[in-house]
């Protein structure tokens, strides 16, 4: 199970969006960004690979 586009837009996940604030984790990066379409995402980034773990709703 994993979603590999917003559900909003269909903005790929792999495309690289602004970044709202971003935290050290013990594995690797948890980061907070805005897609394009005012949907706030949080991804953890863990050797190179990105998961997105939650979504806002735009707006
Ligand atoms: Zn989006």
């Amino acid at each position: 199970m994993s979603v590999d586009a917003c559900p909003f837009c269909g903005l790929p996940d792999g495309e690289p969006l602004p970044v709202v604030s971003q935290h050290a984790t013990g594995s690797g990066v948890t980061m907070w960004t805005r897609c394009r379409c005012g949907s706030l995402q949080v991804r953890a980034v863990d050797q190179g690979r990105v998961v997105v773990l939650s979504r806002g709703r735009p707006g």
